[in-house]
């Protein structure tokens, strides 16, 4: 941990840690909830669909990556162990046991929501306090929008096939 960048966060940074683990331990389920959900979905749009959720998945692997490096920086660890991501999620797991495109997409939309609703909470308490991780939140942020609009894009594609299809 670097003492000047502990320094200059000006908020608890105990309960600064607590958040990103719980963001971190989101981003590994999430990561989980698009990679099964990619090798399992099945029915009409299906191709489109695997490409979406694999890069999404890619993408919050990546979150957990750029969160973790910040607790690190905090002086503080990241979840090590798999069970605890359950415990101190916020978002939570919805296991793809339905597996047509419509309910995937769905259970994913409702997860990117959550995420946004997350990282929007974090960029609010960080701005102006904690420039670093206010940076890092509003680079997720972004990336979240951009999920849920792509989901939403291809759920709405879904529905104008089948209307044409009759
Ligand atoms: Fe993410
Ligand atoms: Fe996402
Ligand atoms: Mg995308």
């Amino acid at each position: 941990m670097g003492t000047k960048g502990i320094e200059i966060v000006d908020m608890n940074v105990k309960e600064l840690i607590a958040l990103l683990n719980k963001a971190f331990s989101d981003e590994w389920l999430a990561y989980y909830q698009y990679w099964i959900g990619a090798k399992v979905v099945r029915g009409p749009m299906k191709e489109a669909v695997i490409a979406e959720l694999t890069q999404h998945a890619a993408d919050e692997l990546r979150h957990a990556e750029m969160i973790a490096l910040r607790i690190i920086q905090l002086g503080g660890t990241p979840v090590t162990k798999p069970e605890e991501w359950y415990k101190f999620s916020g978002c939570g797991y919805d296991a793809p046991d339905n597996p047509f495109v419509k309910e995937i997409l769905e259970q994913n939309i409702k997860g990117e929501q959550c995420a946004i609703t997350t990282y929007k909470n974090l960029v609010n308490l960080t701005n102006g306090k904690d420039p670093v991780t206010y940076n890092i939140a509003l680079q997720i942020l972004q990336d979240e929008v951009e999920h849920e609009e792509d989901l939403q894009a291809l759920t709405e594609d879904f529905e104008t096939m089948l209307k044409y299809s009759k």
